[in-house]
């Protein structure tokens, strides 16, 4: 930000300078060359931290997407493992009446059997005491109880059966609460999974404003130095048309700016630019041709401009008087000075790709008035 107002009292200077008559412009104009070449530099810098944010948030919202996926599978199970868990719980349930019934079952056996031995003890014809007394001696006591208590053993057997059955209810009911223990602790596992993505998402989250927040100051940034940029090509295109000479110009037919090389491979007019993929206007022609081939002046005139001008790259600008100037873009050197009278045909500079250039070629414009206007009818001699 500090360099910003350092611009910004350059370019206060500069516009003071400007109006004051008698003062030269040398200084302010190199100094206006190096504010544009900084400001460049910080241009090229915002767009590359845009463009890296920018994957960034796409990388973070894909993850995002994922870890969505992720939580809502998770959902599903817990959702799936409640059913089952559900079910089990009513099985249960139903396991427990039948255990109460046949506790009942049991009990009201018992009481059957209770009640008929009760009947035998009791009976009078065949008095149990009868048979006991007669025993001759007590292994003989004990043959008669056991016989007569087999008497009651259906009813034994049948309380067997009733507790065994009871027993298995009882098994069966302490397997299901082992599986429903089982399915509990495995709903708590997939639930903690669940939080952890959750806050695994929740950070991604605040990642992802954090980026979005770089971004913009990013995109702030450079808005700001792009209009930074606007002023100081416009106080270099006034100093050029400033140097202009007054006169008219009597030149001609141009000659051909880069002799051998023809190739036109953009047009002037509104196109597609193939570097920032943006509809902008071509103010000049692009002509292919290898890197140091020689570029010529189009017209005799004065070299008003000879420097590094921004996105041209390399520049010389020719001033032919009338207002019309033609200039030589994207050059791999300069081959004149400003200040010096030209020919036409004389070599002013070498082909190459500097400034915003994606190869070797010329881009020549012409500009009347300090305005571009199409070069043809000018190499065409129709002027
Ligand atoms: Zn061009």
């Amino acid at each position: 930000m500090k360099k910003k107002y350092q611009v910004l009292a350059l370019l206060l200077v500069v516009i003071l300078l400007w109006y004051s008559p008698g003062i030269s412009m040398g200084v302010s104009l190199e100094e206006l060359q190096q504010a544009q070449e900084e400001v460049e530099e910080k241009i090229n810098r915002y767009k590359n931290i845009i463009q890296t944010t920018q994957k960034e948030i796409t990388s973070v919202s894909s993850e995002m997407a994922s870890l969505d996926q992720r939580i809502r599978a998770r959902e599903i199970e817990i959702e799936a493992l409640e059913t089952t868990i559900a079910e089990k719980m009513d099985l249960i349930a139903s396991l427990e009446e039948d255990i109460v019934m046949a506790e009942l079952g049991f009990i009201d056996r018992q009481k059957t059997m209770q009640a008929r031995l009760r009947a035998i003890y009791e009976n009078k014809d065949v008095s149990f005491l009868d048979v006991m007394v007669d025993a001759t001696d007590m292994t003989d006591f004990l043959v008669r109880f056991e016989l007569l208590t087999r008497l009651a053993g259906g009813d034994i057997n049948m309380l067997d059966d009733l507790d065994a059955q009871r027993k298995e209810l009882e098994s069966m009911k302490l397997s299901l609460v082992a599986d429903q223990m089982a399915l509990q602790d495995t709903k708590g596992e997939l639930e903690s999974s669940q939080a952890s993505l959750s806050s695994a998402k929740n950070s991604k989250e605040s990642l992802q404003e954090k980026l979005l927040s770089e971004k913009a100051l990013a995109q702030k940034a450079l808005d700001e130095e792009e209009q930074s940029n606007k002023e100081i090509e416009k106080l270099i295109k006034d100093y050029i048309a400033s140097q202009a000479n007054k006169g008219v110009y009597e030149g001609g037919k141009f000659s051909w700016p880069t002799p051998g090389n023809s190739r036109i491979t953009s047009q002037y007019g509104w196109r597609i630019h193939p570097i920032t993929k943006t509809k902008s206007m071509h103010t000049g022609i692009d002509i292919a041709a290898p890197r140091n081939a020689a570029i010529v002046a189009v017209a005799g005139g004065k070299v008003i401009y000879a420097a590094w001008y921004g996105a041209y790259g390399n520049c010389t600008i020719i001033d032919h008087g009338g207002g019309l100037t033609s200039m030589y873009g994207h050059q791999n050197k300069l081959g004149v000075k400003e200040g010096e009278i030209v020919l036409k045909g004389d070599q002013i500079g070498y082909v190459g790709t500097t400034g915003l250039s994606t190869g070797n070629h010329l881009h020549f414009e012409v500009r009347l008035q300090g305005n571009h206007t199409t070069p043809w009818p000018y190499l065409n001699g129709e002027v």
